[in-house]
């Protein structure tokens, strides 16, 4: 046998043998398993604590980072399995407007999108979103678009995601870890610069609950992201939103409404022919109300489709019989490849607009970011070659 041959043998042996080493992941495990994970080595709950601080607030990489914890502990945690396993950004995306989009590595050597918009997208506006003169190193409202899944199931049809179909839910720490690792590449402070979060990236976060409620109630007790600045956009998937209402933590809601009516939602969202426009309006309204909840309508407009007039008088009335609390979110549809919908003309958008403000509804335009790197709406697909 040659030297070679011998080395090859070697690394194959190493390899098989990593393979199969069981790994156990922390990031994404509340305090509790946390808890039950240190006292698997013989350690007090407090051992717990310093670890939930060294993965959610100090986002560590490595068990040796734990500076809480002794030497002896970070190896008799590696030798059981535990490692901290925080998605890591593998490739990074900029756009002329300042947007990034990331595809952050995941296990099974996948990775999912998650984008990065520094000056937030000028949807609907924040209770406090008044002007002030803040430090320019404060940014105003950056906004981190998260993935809850990798492809997706529920075929919009003018979206890029769909074309995908679905691979597989992302687990709590997967959809948690994208919030972290965007934050840290950032260099954000959570509670000294102003974050939002937008759970509208690859996939519907109601078909993967579990796991994208379980990262809700990490990101807000352990990272300390408020609730109030986080927003899930669901496409209308009704025991979904019915789950929600009765959560005590939540994000916002958003409603992918996109049609003013069944027939055209039918074409463009064919989950509507599961639940219908009416009986997802029931059931947000039937959700139990918190102080200042508002209820965003996210509206693609698609040229020709849904951008006439009689659309906009039809969602006027939509409203007015759900009688919601709440604002319509313009999308000027996004062009992707293979997806045969195009643009409405600039002053279609406009006179939509401004026949929905003249109804009563308040609507705001929001401003495409990333296009040139397919990180705009509805534009997430591993199109890593095409936009490099
Ligand atoms: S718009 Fe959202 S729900 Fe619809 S196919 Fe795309 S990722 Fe899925």
């Amino acid at each position: 046998m040659t030297g070679e041959e011998n080395l090859v043998q070697v690394l194959d042996a190493q390899m098989a043998r990593a393979a199969q080493r069981v790994t156990r992941p922390l990031f994404g495990l509340p305090l509790q398993q946390l808890t039950a994970a240190v006292a698997e080595l013989g350690q007090k709950p407090y051992r717990a604590r310093q670890l939930a601080q060294a993965l959610y607030r100090d986002w560590v990489e490595n068990l040796a980072d734990v500076t809480t914890w002794p030497k002896k502990l970070q190896i008799d945690a590696e030798s059981v399995g535990f490692e901290v396993n925080l998605p890591r950004i593998a490739q990074v995306f900029t756009s002329v407007d300042g947007t990034e989009r990331y595809l952050i590595s995941v296990s099974g050597g996948q990775t999912v999108e998650t984008v990065w918009m520094p000056d937030g997208d000028g949807g609907v506006p924040d209770e406090d979103d008044e002007p002030t003169m803040r430090p320019p190193q404060i940014y105003r409202r950056a906004t981190i678009c998260v993935s809850s899944q990798i492809g997706c199931a529920v075929n919009c049809q003018f979206c890029l995601t769909a074309k995908l179909g679905i691979e597989r839910n992302l687990t709590a720490g997967e959809i948690a870890g994208q919030v972290v690792a965007v934050l840290k590449r950032q260099g954000i402070k959570v509670g000294r610069d102003r974050i939002n979060l937008v759970f509208m990236g690859m996939g519907e976060p109601f078909l993967n609950y579990d796991a994208f409620m379980d990262a809700v109630r990490l990101l807000v007790t352990e990272v300390h992201i408020p609730e109030s600045r986080m927003t899930v956009s669901t496409s209308g998937i009704l025991p979904g939103i019915e789950r929600f209402g009765m959560e005590a933590i939540r994000p916002k809601l958003a409603l992918s409404l996109n049609a003013s009516n069944n027939e055209v939602r039918e074409s463009v969202m064919p989950i509507t022919r599961k639940w219908p426009i009416e009986q997802l309006l029931a059931a947000i309204k039937a959700m139990p109300r918190r102080p200042r909840d508002r209820v965003t309508f996210e509206y693609v407009l698609l040229g020709g489709v849904n951008d006439r007039i009689e659309h906009a008088d039809e969602v006027i009335q939509l409203l007015r019989r759900a009688n919601l609390p709440g604002y319509v979110n313009l999308i000027v549809w996004n062009p992707g490849p293979g997806i045969a919908y195009r643009q409405p003309e600039p002053e279609d958008v406009d006179r939509f607009q401004k026949r929905l403000i003249a109804g009563g509804v308040a609507t705001f335009i929001r401003r495409p970011r990333g296009r040139d790197i397919y990180a705009a709406c509805g534009q997430l697909k591993k199109t890593a070659g095409s936009a490099a």
